[in-house]
């Protein structure tokens, strides 16, 4: 297991949960004005994800290591590897089953994005980093949000190299942190 410590530009689902209210600004915007401000923990096998409740939306920010996710942190050099990095993105755009939110909730899909560093091309002079992350958000908008109970984390099931998640939620009645530990799979929004 690789562990780097390192300053994060994008939003983290800390932040998101902390910033409900605001989480409609552009999270991925990758200023280089922004500062890094906050250390964050890269460790291969381990997600996060943020679940913040608020009115009928819920915004869910998922941030994990590239390896995690598609096994290895580097722009994509052969057909092999570009594909595994089209089926990610593919799949952040429709998160499908990773994310199964209450069904009488009756919550639907409105926004979702996603960012890496090995999406891009390299800036200019940019120094090569050894690790990357996957961002992303997704915004669920809820008929029912009285009837939200949970939300059926698929993640273990479509990634074998993670093994755990450590999921923040915010909400009207709290907020606290629960990890899911392979193969662990709902985290119920109440305490
Ligand atoms: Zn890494």
């Amino acid at each position: 297991m690789s562990i780097q410590y390192r300053s994060h530009r994008t939003t983290r689902a800390a932040q998101a949960v902390v910033a409900a209210a605001c989480i409609c600004l552009p999270a991925f915007a990758s200023s280089a004005e922004e500062p890094d401000n906050h250390q964050h923990a890269h460790v291969h096998g381990i997600a996060s994800l943020g679940i913040a409740v608020q009115d009928d939306v819920v915004t869910l920010a998922f941030e994990s290591p590239l390896d995690s996710v598609i096994g290895f942190e580097h722009r994509a050099n052969t057909p092999a590897e570009r594909s595994s990095v089209d089926k990610l993105q593919a799949r952040m755009k429709a998160p499908g089953d990773l994310f199964r939110l209450t069904p009488a909730a009756e919550c639907k899909l409105q926004k979702a994005e996603a960012e890496s560093a090995i999406f891009n091309p390299p800036a200019a002079g940019a120094a090569a980093d050894a690790h990357a992350d996957l961002d992303a958000s997704f915004e669920y908008r809820c008929a029912h949000i009285d009837r939200l109970a949970s939300v059926d984390v698929g993640l273990f099931d479509a990634y074998p190299r993670l093994q755990k998640v450590a999921v923040e939620v915010a909400s009207g009645k709290g907020q606290f942190k629960r990890d899911l530990q392979r193969p662990a799979r709902i985290v119920s929004l109440s305490r």
